[in-house]
């Protein structure tokens, strides 16, 4: 074995000791809210696909539209060859679903998260950070990048927020606030006019990261920060959850999407987004508009899930989406409970440190509109007899 493969084994080891190994293993997803994982069809409570149209016939047809009149390939970085007229016009549409000035897209969200976050940093020397505790690992990963430390606030805290800005803020050159509107893991979400308000009285910039609302939330699925029209500095989300492709947007001003053309490497550094990626948004946003009894049937099905998860004793926490934790405490307990309910036909994946704090492991379960109450109901009679 290799210096590097035995290294490498030893560092696997500690994470097997540790009890967070995990492995890959295939999943389709398919239609009706189900998955196929081994040859079962499982009934799906874990993908993002939350209104179904990862698999949707005008997704599926524009992407090879797209693919048959543009290529396969976007040939290079978007400031060399790779902007193409559909990028153009894509972003214009994003923009004006956002109703900002401007929008940009990014390859993934991720990608757009860790390398944004430096860019704005890079503009703004001296800046004091403030992060809500449980933002998504792509903003850490951009703020470690920036090398900047964050003022943490516990979580959906804007009281221990406005604390922070009074005491660590006021002395700084320019303050930036960071937050999901909604949480990933948890499925509650952030107080945005409170922030917004919070923010222009502190003279900071706000970030919100729209990954779980776009297409879910807010009128025609434009997201929660619809309620704080024009007072957040900038918003991202993805394609990849609701909107059933892949790659992100970043919406704001036409000075910030000039910037980060200019600054944000990830953006620079990094192929531009194909053709059928492009056209597969294209025919998201055409739908998402229209699709309000999705939304409504998706909140239903939320509030079904929580009231019978707190009739079997489960903590949700603040879930008001849905997304709907079921928080059990040890990852052991977390990891056997979601074992047991594949065994029973559902998929409900267990999350766990580092990915949620420790002592707080979770089904995190996940609503789709393509879900019945029956099946909820189902899920509900398979956590009772597995618990
Ligand atoms: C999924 C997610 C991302 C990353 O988006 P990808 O397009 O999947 O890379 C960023 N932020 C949040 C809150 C997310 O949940």
């Amino acid at each position: 074995m290799s210096r590097l493969d035995s290294l490498l084994e030893a560092a696997l080891a500690r994470i097997e000791r540790a009890g967070q190994r995990r492995a890959l293993r295939a999943t389709a997803l398919a239609p009706g809210g189900r998955v196929l994982r081994e040859g079962r069809e499982l009934v799906d409570f874990s993908s993002n696909d939350y209104l179904g149209l990862a698999g949707h016939p005008l997704l599926v047809a524009r992407a090879r539209e797209w693919t048959a009149r543009y290529g396969a390939g976007s040939g290079a970085s978007r400031l060399v060859t790779g902007t193409s007229d559909a990028h153009l016009e894509l972003e214009a549409k994003i923009a004006a679903f956002k109703r900002t000035e401007a929008a940009l897209i990014f390859a993934s969200g991720w990608q757009a998260n860790a390398t944004i976050i430096p860019a704005l940093l890079a503009a703004m020397p001296g800046v004091a950070v403030f992060a809500d505790r449980l933002i998504h690992a792509s903003m850490h990963a951009g703020l470690a990048m920036a090398g900047v430390r964050q003022h943490r606030f516990r979580h959906n805290d804007l009281d221990h927020l406005e604390v922070l800005l009074a005491e660590k803020g006021t002395a700084a050159p320019a303050r930036l606030i960071l937050t999901e509107s909604v949480f990933s893991m948890d499925g509650d979400r952030a107080d945005l006019s409170r922030l917004a308000a919070l923010a222009e009285r502190y003279d900071a910039a706000l970030f919100v990261d729209e990954a779980h609302a776009t297409g879910v939330l807010g009128p025609g699925g434009r997201g929660l920060i619809a309620e704080v029209e024009g007072k957040i500095d900038l918003v991202m989300g993805t394609f990849s959850k609701a909107l059933g492709g892949f790659g992100a947007y970043v919406a704001g001003s036409r000075v910030l999407i000039d910037y980060l053309v200019n600054a944000a490497s990830g953006f620079i550094f990094s192929t531009a987004p194909p053709p059928a990626v492009l056209g597969a948004i294209d025919a998201a946003l055409d739908l998402v508009p229209g699709m309000e009894a999705e939304r409504v049937h998706l909140a239903a099905l939320g509030e079904r899930l929580r009231a019978g998860l707190g009739a079997l004793g489960f903590d949700h926490g603040a879930s008001s989406t849905q997304i709907v934790p079921a928080v059990i405490g040890p990852e052991r307990d977390a990891l056997a409970l979601s074992v047991r309910l594949e065994a029973a036909g559902f998929l409900a994946a267990a999350i766990r440190p580092p990915t949620v704090p420790a002592g707080t492991s979770r089904l995190r379960l996940v609503l789709r509109a393509s879900h019945t109450e029956a099946d909820v109901d189902g899920l509900l009679a398979a956590i009772k007899a597995a618990r």
